[in-house]
């Protein structure tokens, strides 16, 4: 299988760095959700336009806000 986000090889959805990240992305947001009162979409925005983010977490996050389901 194929990470998501990259070529690398993947386990489940996202390669070892990109599933990390995402966990990341997840574990944040438990946070955000309490202190602000933000969306998951208005988070993942928050993530891609933050300088300070991780270019595997952005790439998690674009890759999610570009993939709604
Ligand atoms: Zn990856």
């Amino acid at each position: 299988m194929q990470c998501k986000c990259c070529n690398r090889e993947a386990t489940n959805e996202y390669c070892g760095l990109h599933e990390r990240a995402y966990a990341n992305i997840l574990r944040k947001f438990e946070i955000w959700k309490h202190a602000a009162d933000l969306s998951w979409e208005q988070y993942l925005n928050e993530i891609v336009k933050n300088p300070f983010t991780g270019a595997w977490a952005k790439e998690v996050a674009e890759r999610l806000l570009n993939n709604k389901e």
